[in-house]
């Protein structure tokens, strides 16, 4: 007999006052920084372990040596290109994953054909490429095809876990599945919403919490259990 797994019911009355909260304290963020598709999709894969602020110095790099194309990259001597990308951090490792995915990305037919799958499809076809996780593949399907996907990040989960929203170690797909839900597919709205949460979690609710400082503080869990006061 197959076990039924029970859908995660999320509130979405503090989602929306979470998300009001945040873009009180911290304004609109205009995501995701870059000028095509393909120029997102390529920070996206950059951005994996490393400061967004790396990740503009090697788009800088690849735009001065006019390498800023699936083509370029998939031609590209890997040691050449991993000289491009040195200031995002494991270079090499991202070299490959970049070649990677631009070669699947041509055989694709581009940005044009994979527009026209589902999101669904699409989402299956990006984890099918070495080097893209779920998060990746959200960030690509939210900001470079405007889908209406919930990116779930490690920020995510600390925010909405102190928050008391959250456990925190759902798995990706039920938590994404469930915020969606509890939200609608709203693609301007979760495009703000997880800019504004990588703020928050970069500068406030760290590891270590800057609960004083925090525009969050009256509805945290985390804060009035655990007696945070900066
Ligand atoms: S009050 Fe503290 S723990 Fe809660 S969200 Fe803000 S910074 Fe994070």
């Amino acid at each position: 007999m197959s076990m039924k797994v029970s859908p995660l019911r999320l509130s979405k009355r503090k989602l929306k006052n979470t998300y009001h909260n945040l873009y009180k304290g911290y304004g609109r963020q205009d995501w995701w920084p870059g000028d095509t598709p393909f120029e997102i999709m390529v920070g996206a894969i950059l951005t994996q372990n490393t400061a967004w602020t790396n990740v503009e110095k090697a788009i800088t790099n690849l735009k001065v040596e006019k390498m800023l194309s699936a083509r370029k990259i998939t031609g590209a001597r890997q040691n050449t290109l991993a000289r491009l990308l040195k200031p995002s951090g494991y270079f090499n490792i991202k070299a490959k994953r970049l070649k990677n995915f631009c070669s699947w990305y041509l055989d694709q037919g581009g940005f044009k054909e994979l527009a026209k799958k589902n999101t669904d499809e699409l989402r299956s076809a990006l984890l099918t490429v070495n080097g893209v996780g779920h998060e990746t593949a959200d960030d690509i399907l939210l900001y470079a095809f405007e889908r209406p996907v919930f990116v779930i990040d490690a920020y995510t989960r600390r925010i909405f876990s102190r928050l008391g929203l959250i456990a925190g170690d759902e798995p990706y797909d039920k938590l994404r599945e469930a915020i969606e839900l509890a939200l609608k597919q709203d693609t301007v709205l979760f495009n703000e919403y997880h800019a504004l949460i990588v703020n928050h979690g970069k500068d406030i609710c760290r590891v270590k919490p800057k609960c004083m400082d925090c525009v969050l503080n009256q509805d945290c869990l985390f804060r009035r259990t655990s007696g945070q006061i900066g």
